[in-house]
């Protein structure tokens, strides 16, 4: 690969540079990805300019959702070589951590009705909150269902 290539000079050019090379042995090349052969792969998933970096085999845990499925490739850029979302980055923050750890947090902080905006779009039931959140969100969602009747 080329990009494996690329690094490696800079690579030796910082060992040689910063300690005598007798201390320090050259970092062993990389494998390279031919021989590694990876079935998973990394991408890259940009929320209004912020970065996140998953493994495909992450999100496809759950396949029923917008970032399990298909359906992401139509958030997909070519140019970039990235998913974009114009969505709220701090809450895609939860909920990437749901693919990655199975359970679902509730940011106490944040709007009820944007979490449940944002759970929405992506495919996601607020059923799969934790044990540890669950209690907040349902007591949230009652308040919230209050004070729109009192409207
Ligand atoms: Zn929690």
């Amino acid at each position: 690969m080329a990009s494996v290539a690329a690094w490696l000079p800079f690579a030796r050019a910082a060992a040689i540079g910063w300690v005598p090379i007798a201390n320090k042995p050259l970092p062993a090349p990389p494998v390279t990805k031919e021989h590694r052969k990876r079935e998973d792969e990394k991408f890259v998933i940009n929320v209004s300019g912020r970065k996140f970096e998953t493994w495909r085999n992450t999100v496809e845990k759950y396949p029923d959702t917008l970032l399990g499925s298909n359906e992401r490739e139509f958030f997909y850029d070519e140019d970039f070589k990235e998913y974009f979302f114009d969505r709220d980055p701090d809450i895609f923050r939860h909920i990437l951590n749901y693919y990655r750890t199975g359970k679902l947090h509730y940011p106490k902080h944040e709007c009820l009705m944007s979490y449940d905006e944002e759970l929405a779009f992506f495919g996601i039931i607020p059923d799969v909150i934790g044990d540890c959140c669950y209690e907040d969100y349902r007591d949230r969602k009652r308040e919230n269902a209050e004070r729109l009747m009192d409207d």
